[in-house]
């Protein structure tokens, strides 16, 4: 039995047995079974924690199983073939079963670097924010180093118990998603928390502890400070993961939308409301009846009031793609968008007018274009709210029937310039016969290097 250490948490570490806890082996993946089991018999310290103990106790099946050891990465590496060891804030080992990766963490230590300093392999900013962090340690300092007390629950392969080192049974029971320590520095060592605070509470139907949340209101801004990759990473994992609606709400409450993303504003997303909504509900359902889902549909759809906040009214074609390159510009900054995305966006938005300014013939021509499907998914989200959009879509959708008859689908249809939409950047000014234009054209032509 391990002993409290009210020191680190000022609660009693408790541990529960296996009739306690209830929780089967069977419902733990084979793959981390045997990563449980390879590292037990190599004579390491072998645990389950993290989200794969949390939900297991929540009787749901968890998204991934990690792992966490005294066993240094060298030494996991080598009780592995197939182990790979990835990161440099964290070193963490990817052991792979057939499809499955297990995350493996060595315990970390809980020694606090010399602000401004590298503390052996633990560099800390002066701001407090933690760069790196591979300080070994025991299992107790590794739970202290955990976000939240609902993921410092340790489950051991030695004796199947399971350990609660920082109360977070009791936060288990009451819904609380609560900080482990003092909220303001945990937020300063990685502010990322405060997405993970919002996610998990979206994902688990929880609510965030006062404290806990209170800081995220006075730190937000240090979220500035992200890598903006490491950022992607946790705007896709917040939805993309199946509760991206939930997720959704939970940012903006806490304003952590704006944060991220200037251009959404609150003005912004209720003009934006319906059409939102519709979409990431779309995407969580499609992702828990595990179809696949795009990404670059995502950031078409999380980019539009971004672009709609750039864009005059009545745009010409070239307002319209300098408010493309912009947005797609600021997305690129904030969270390196990378470029397949971003290809994607910008198909999905360049094609959306074409749609609009329907005929039979421009029809024909569409049909076929690999990059119709999303745009015309695209055109039936902004019909959720707005009717004459919601009839050009449907128009779309008869249109692709096996049977269609392309000049009676389109036959009455409207040209572009009738059709008074109010959704900003889908109606085009049609381009200016403008001498004024011709020049520079004409100038670039004249520019271009011989070949
Ligand atoms: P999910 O259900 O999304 O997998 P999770 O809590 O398991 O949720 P992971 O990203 O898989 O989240 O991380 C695994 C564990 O690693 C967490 O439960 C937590 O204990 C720890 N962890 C992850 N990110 C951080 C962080 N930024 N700071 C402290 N601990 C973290
Ligand atoms: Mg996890």
């Amino acid at each position: 039995m391990i002993e409290a250490n009210p020191a680190i948490f000022g609660a009693a570490t408790r541990v529960l047995t296996r009739a306690e806890h209830g929780i089967s082996r069977q419902s733990i993946s084979s793959a981390a079974l045997r990563v449980l089991y390879g590292l037990k018999e190599s004579g390491y310290a072998a645990y389950l924690v993290g989200g794969g103990v949390r939900d297991l106790l929540l009787g749901q099946r968890p998204k991934d199983f990690d792992i966490a050891t005294n066993a240094t990465p060298d030494q996991i590496n080598k009780v592995f073939r197939n182990c790979r060891l990835i990161g440099r804030r964290f070193v963490i080992a990817h052991v792979r079963f057939g499809g499955e990766i297990i995350e493996v963490t060595t315990f970390r230590g809980s020694d606090g670097g010399v602000a401004g300093s590298a503390n052996g392999d633990r560099f800390v900013e002066t701001d407090g924010r933690i760069l790196r962090d591979n300080v070994f340690g025991n299992v107790e300092e590794d739970a202290e180093r955990r976000d939240f007390t609902v993921n410092a629950m340790y489950y051991n392969i030695e004796d199947f118990s399971v350990t609660d080192y920082a109360d977070g049974l009791a936060d288990l029971s009451n819904k609380v998603i609560r900080l482990i320590g003092d909220p303001e520095k945990r937020y300063r060592e990685d502010p990322v928390r405060m997405l993970r605070a919002a996610r998990l509470a979206a994902k688990l139907g929880f609510s965030i502890d006062a404290a806990s949340e209170l800081k995220i209101a006075q730190l937000k801004e240090l979220l500035h400070e992200i890598p903006p990759a490491r950022l992607f990473d946790e705007v896709l994992k917040l939805f993309m993961g199946g509760h991206g609606e939930k997720s959704w709400h939970e940012l903006a409450r806490l304003d952590l939308l704006s944060v991220l993303f200037p251009d959404l504003k609150p003005a912004n997303l209720r003009a934006n409301k319906v059409f939102l909504e519709q979409a990431l509900q779309s995407t969580d359902a499609r992702i828990q009846a595990e179809k696949p889902v795009s990404a670059g549909f995502f950031f078409a759809v999380l980019g539009w009031p971004m672009l709609q906040a750039r864009m005059p009214d009545k745009p010409t074609q070239d307002q319209r793609s300098d408010a493309i390159d912009s947005v797609l510009g600021q997305l690129s900054r904030i969270i390196a968008l990378p470029r397949r995305y971003a290809m994607q966006v910008r198909e999905i938005w360049e094609m959306l007018p074409r749609l609009f300014d329907a005929s039979a013939t421009r029809a024909r021509r569409i049909l076929p274009n690999p990059r119709f499907r999303a745009a015309y998914d695209f055109l039936h989200l902004l019909g959720s709210d707005n009717p004459t959009l919601k009839a050009l879509a449907d128009r779309w959708t008869k249109a692709q029937l096996p049977d269609a008859n392309l000049d009676e689908v389109f036959g009455q249809s409207a040209a572009a310039s009738q059709l008074q939409s109010d959704v900003p950047g889908l109606v085009l000014q049609p381009s200016e016969p403008a001498p004024s234009e011709a020049v520079p054209r004409k100038k670039r032509r004249r520019n271009r290097k011989p070949r």
